[in-house]
């Protein structure tokens, strides 16, 4: 799957029809319910709404709870929801049956994966206390490492993400990384940067955010010793979706998480007074799991996992790959001396399932000018040495090559009729 290459002869939107006819994903797009005017490239910050969540949360409410009462934790199977979708997720990240449970948010569960990262380095004797992370990193993993460094007497160095293997040394006790960078769209490789770690006697947390549901992840394969990641984005759970959490097989017996709570018990309810941790990863549980929402992103996963007999995760990544590289091309082609230019990777392998542009100016009018077109995107703010950036999400389970080429069209039009620079569309929101 090809998109039309702008070198010979001017790319068109018949093209694009054609790739779509072409498109043995194409079916999926059936799944979910999209407002028909919107071309929603934006997934990766919210899922869109799979069309079997509505009836399946107001059956979790109206049969469930409202029916069966205290009694569906065990008929309905409320209390095994966190191991039941982690098995689902473990499909879509390379990692076994058992290994990973959905629980609390991605920033909880990186707290507590950290702190069992850390512990199991002192339990090792070692001296080191450094943990080593890009500073272009999302903010929450930033945030959660410097509490974390500071109640445990470590130090958090961040660097330019080509620096990572660099900064490994005898004083590094973890390397904790975004897979895929939530600004810039560049993905980091997992196996070579683990391995890395290893060789240094650290230890490897990834955050999956941005790539669990986007592009094939291999945990066990690349020897990871811990990831965590999100519910609402690529897993299309619903906001605020709870996360998900998981541990090597070589450290599930033994690894120690901070907030010990009675879910995380061997045996929570014969109420005892001692905390003892239940074996394997069902102790990185901790409170009573929020069903409704668990319910909704069981759907969601569903809605990702329906490409299983079209070819998995493997030719969602081919069509992800055409139509962020279709995307960038034709953004080159036809909006060509607007000032805008693509930051997000040029090679494939080091892509994730977005495509990033950014300007001198107006990056986030620009946003505004295209959601009030029904082309639905989002803007990151810059700081010092990093551009604002206008940031397109591309999900194949429901986008259409023909989306490609009318997003593009609407930027080339915003940007040739000086569109953004409307008042309406300089007016700051507290959600961008
Ligand atoms: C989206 C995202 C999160 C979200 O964390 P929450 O706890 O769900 O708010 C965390 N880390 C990264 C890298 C993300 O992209």
């Amino acid at each position: 799957m090809n998109a039309p290459r702008s070198t010979r002869s001017a790319p068109t939107r018949d093209q694009f029809v054609a790739l779509d006819t072409a498109d043995r994903l194409a079916p999926l797009r059936q799944l979910f319910e999209l407002p028909p005017e919107v071309i929603y490239l934006d997934g990766n910050s919210l899922g869109p709404l799979p069309k079997a969540t509505a009836d399946r949360v107001q059956r979790t409410v109206r049969d469930e709870w409202g029916r069966g009462l205290i009694t569906s934790w065990n008929h309905a199977g409320w209390i095994d929801l966190p191991r039941r979708l982690g098995d689902k997720i473990a499909r879509l990240v390379g990692a076994a049956p058992g290994e990973l449970v959905v629980a609390d948010s991605t920033s909880v569960n990186l707290f507590k994966v950290l702190w069992a990262a850390l512990t199991l380095q002192r339990q090792q004797a070692t001296q080191r206390r450094v943990i080593v992370s890009e500073r272009s990193n999302f903010p929450t993993d930033l945030y959660i490492a410097q509490s974390l460094a500071a109640a445990r007497g470590c130090e958090l160095r961040l660097v330019g993400a080509r620096e990572l293997a660099a900064a490994l040394d005898e004083h590094t006790a973890v390397l904790m990384l975004t897979h895929v960078n939530y600004r810039t769209g560049a993905m980091h490789d997992m196996a070579a940067l683990t391995r890395a770690a290893h060789d240094a006697g650290a230890l490897a947390v990834w955050d999956l955010a941005h790539s669990a549901g986007a592009v094939p992840v291999d945990l066990n394969a690349c020897g990871a010793d811990f990831a965590v990641g999100c519910g609402y984005k690529y897993f299309n759970g619903g906001p605020g979706a709870p996360a998900f959490v998981w541990v090597h097989a070589r450290h599930a017996a033994q690894f120690e998480q901070p907030l010990a709570g009675w879910m995380g018990h061997a045996s929570p309810f014969d109420f005892h007074p001692e905390y003892r941790g239940a074996s394997g990863i069902a102790r990185a549980l901790c409170g009573t799991p929020p069903v409704l929402s668990m319910a909704a992103l069981d759907c969601g996963l569903d809605s990702v996992l329906a490409a299983e007999p079209l070819g998995g995760m493997r030719a969602l990544r081919d069509k992800s790959l055409a139509l962020t590289r279709a995307f960038a091309d034709l953004v080159d082609a036809r909006c060509a001396g607007h000032g805008l230019s693509v930051v997000s990777p040029r090679i494939d392998a080091q892509r994730g399932s977005q495509v990033c542009l950014t300007r001198d100016e107006g990056a986030y009018a620009i946003v505004q000018a295209l959601i009030a077109r029904g082309v639905i995107g989002d803007f990151r703010a810059g700081e010092p040495g990093v551009p604002d950036i206008l940031r397109f999400g591309f999900t194949p389970l429901y986008l259409r090559f023909v989306d490609v080429w009318d997003a593009v069209e609407h930027l080339r039009q915003v940007m040739q009729q000086g569109e953004w620079r409307q008042p309406r569309f300089n007016r700051r929101h507290a959600v961008t």
